[in-house]
């Protein structure tokens, strides 16, 4: 099923988590901006070297850096099985030069979904988080920790990383960024009428259940945005 989705959400919503999951069940592939830009940041590249202060200060990578990136991405032939946008867009510049570009390729995003989750519960969702290093299975001290303690359940390795921009003042910042810059977004897809939502409180498979639903195309999946 080659359907093209937005995740939207604050940090923290749930977006990576949900949209792996997504990946696995329906065929589709997993793009954020967020993993384009650590590893340009690993790799040293003129993306990675621009970008790299920024986002250690939780601050939103310049429109045309993330543009460029994803344009390049969705141009690679598997994208046309259908991809799960997780992060992309964050500004209505974003939203807008998606719009276009996927004009260009005959393409069009069939949902853009709300992951709804208080601000109070993302710094606790956020600080708790780490991920395996060897295959980036994601965890999360509290509400998902390896079934055994330091053992990846995935691939069985021992080694975990937590990210940079994991830590409390930052997610502050990002929050801020989130509610100023990216918010706005919604409603520009609302307005095209192409907005759903789900209640990203509920338990990691209850969300995914929701947003299976919406992508089968069940009637009354979602909550109204
Ligand atoms: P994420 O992994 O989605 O939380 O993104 C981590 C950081 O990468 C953000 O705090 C931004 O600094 C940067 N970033 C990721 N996606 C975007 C985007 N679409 N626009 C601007 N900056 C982004």
């Amino acid at each position: 099923m080659a359907v093209n989705i937005v995740l939207l959400g604050p940090p923290g919503a749930g977006k990576g988590t949900q949209a792996k999951r997504l990946q696995d069940q329906f065929g589709l592939i997993q793009l954020s901006t967020g993993d384009m830009l650590r590893a340009a940041v690993a790799a040293g590249t003129p993306v990675g070297v621009k970008a790299k202060a920024i986002m250690a200060a939780g601050q939103l990578v310049p429109d045309e850096i993330v543009i460029g990136v994803i344009a390049d991405r969705i141009a690679q032939p598997d994208a046309r099985n259908g991809f799960i946008l997780d992060g992309f867009p964050r500004t209505v510049p974003q939203a807008e030069a998606l719009d276009k570009m996927l004009a260009q390729k005959g393409l069009r995003l069939d949902h853009v979904i709300e992951m709804k989750v208080d601000d109070g519960a993302l710094v606790e969702r956020i600080s708790g988080r780490f991920a395996c290093k060897k295959c980036g299975a994601g965890y999360h001290d509290r509400f998902q920790p390896p079934k055994r303690a330091g053992v990846c359940d995935n691939c069985g390795g021992t080694e975990f990383v937590r990210r940079a921009d994991d830590n409390a003042e930052t997610v502050k910042k990002r929050l801020d960024e989130y509610h100023a810059k990216t918010a706005p977004i919604l409603p520009y897809y609302r307005a095209k009428g192409a907005l759903k939502a789900v209640d990203g409180m509920a338990e990691i498979d209850a969300v995914t259940a929701s947003l299976s639903a919406i992508l089968r195309g069940a009637a009354g999946a979602g909550v109204r945005a």
